[in-house]
């Protein structure tokens, strides 16, 4: 519970008001605070869009069947007014760099119809916004209702990151080489990163005044809730809570509130292919002999990449589970697929085009390794699975997450990624070897002394995870 000055509000009786990102990555947790808020007796209004919605329809039948109290809320989400391409009401459905400032302006322009919507809520009136720190409009709801407003974030190493560059943007700016180190008064040393490292979509032309309003709003919020745990972050929490001066929640790792396949399945969209398949083919596996790769939602791959990565997968010799998300948008990914490697490799490697059942699959017995492109539910889910990590960063906050796990966890390894390669300054054709691949696959599924200390300080690491989640109940602390 808190205290907003009208007394305090707690999960019990309280009407909570969810107001995710419209991102895969950004949504998932947000559907899991849902759940364990009204496990918690909490009523909950979760904030999205037609299309969002119908992505969100396993989660709203499962909440249902649970008797949870969760409504879908759809607001009409203004891509003709903002020049967005029809039905693109999530950042993954965005094509181009040069659509996400009108993405933002047009979430922004959901303040009126949101309003609109609490204010006819009487019988129940909100109490709580609880928003993703992206939708910094939300601000202004939260004081014209005279209720608090906490923001939400994937993880501290992001918004500690989001925070500190957003706060020391000249520090940044005035950076040219792009390897050099940027050195931030008060930043974790551990988590440094070099300029090429930063992350890119903060700075797209025309950024700059989102980013400034996300800051000044994050200086005005209530709180700030984490999806981490304390063991894995507690330097960035404490620096987290000297710069923002608010009280932060570490509620995590909330994909821990599953506690059947079935509910985790529909976290999400609906899995490309057949599930009980999938767990069949697992299930033949050998404990911890699969690697699996997977890069989220929003990373795209280059079709030279993709197949230099296909190539270090066979060349590795290990059983795989590698899911191309944008297999079907490259020709000649897939005919450089069915021109002889699946064949070759079928005997031992699974192919995923479009949406796997990612948690399903990390939490099986059969998988002994995560190549991964860091984004924060991927990193968590893969530390919750205990398994050892290849670091695979992107964009964003990813490269600070790697750092997390290479550096500070000790779960991981590098592929060697330079630098930023969507949304930042360059896009290189093949960023990463077949030979890199071969050789970081091969070292964390082998059984030298290296490869057997990750997989020992991943499982210690999930133990830890699991009491976090376990022992107390967080949400009510
Ligand atoms: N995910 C999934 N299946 C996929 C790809 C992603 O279930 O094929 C889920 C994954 O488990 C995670 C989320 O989508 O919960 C992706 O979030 P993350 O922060 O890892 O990456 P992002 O997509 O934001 O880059």
């Amino acid at each position: 519970t808190f205290d907003h000055g009208n007394g305090p509000i707690g999960s019990a009786g309280a009407h909570f008001v969810l107001v995710p990102m419209m991102a895969q990555g950004h949504t998932i947790p947000m559907t899991d605070m849902a759940r364990l808020l009204a496990e918690h007796g909490a009523q909950v209004s979760f904030i999205t869009t037609p299309v969002n919605a119908s992505r969100l329809a396993g989660f709203a039948a499962d909440v249902e069947t649970a008797g949870l109290p969760v409504q879908l809320v759809e607001l009409r989400f203004p891509t003709g007014e903002f020049g967005l391409p029809d039905g693109c009401e999530n950042i993954d459905m965005i094509e181009s760099k040069g659509l996400v400032v009108s993405f933002m302006e047009a979430c922004a322009a959901l303040r009126e119809p949101l309003m609109a919507h609490l204010r006819q809520q009487q019988r129940s009136p909100p109490s709580c916004i609880i928003s993703d720190m992206m939708h910094w409009w939300t601000g202004d709801i939260a004081r014209e209702l005279g209720i608090p407003r906490l923001t939400f974030s994937g993880c501290c190493g992001f918004s500690s990151l989001v925070r500190y560059i957003i706060s020391h943007n000249k520090v940044l700016e005035n950076v040219t080489d792009e390897n050099e180190l940027i050195t931030i008064p008060g930043f974790p040393t551990q988590l440094e990163l070099t300029k090429a490292k930063c992350p890119g979509s903060l700075f797209i032309p025309g950024f700059e005044k989102i980013r400034e309003k996300m800051y000044e709003e994050e200086l005005r919020c209530d709180g700030v809730i984490i999806n981490s745990f304390e063991e894995l972050e507690t330097l960035y929490t404490e620096s987290l809570e000297q710069v923002t001066r608010k009280k932060v929640w570490t509620v995590g790792p909330m994909c821990l509130c599953h506690r059947d396949s079935n509910t985790m399945a529909t976290r999400g969209n609906k899995a490309s292919m057949d599930e009980a398949q999938c767990l069949q083919w697992l299930d033949s596996m050998k404990p911890g002999s699969v690697i699996f790769v997977s890069f989220g939602s929003l990373a795209s791959t280059t079709p030279q990449q993709l197949v230099e990565l296909g190539l270090g997968l066979e060349a590795s010799n290990k059983p795989f589970i590698w899911v191309i998300k944008a297999g079907g948008k490259f020709p000649e990914v897939e005919e450089w697929l069915a021109d002889g490697f699946e064949e070759r490799v079928k005997d031992r490697g699974m192919i995923i085009r479009g949406w796997a059942p990612q948690v399903m699959i990390l939490w099986h017995q059969a998988i002994g390794g995560f190549v991964t492109h860091c984004g924060w539910n991927s990193t968590i889910e893969g530390i919750c699975a205990g398994v050892p990590m290849i670091t695979w960063p992107h964009f964003a906050e990813q490269f600070l997450n790697e750092k997390l796990v290479v550096d500070v966890l000790k779960t991981g390894l590098e592929v060697g990624v330079k630098g930023v390669t969507q949304w930042g300054n360059e896009q290189q054709e093949v960023m990463v070897t077949r030979d890199a691949v071969e050789k970081a696959v091969y070292t964390l599924m082998g059984e030298g002394e290296a490869a057997q200390e990750l997989r020992m300080r991943a499982k210690d690491y999930a133990i830890k995870a699991r009491r976090a989640f376990g022992e107390e109940d967080k949400l009510c602390t």
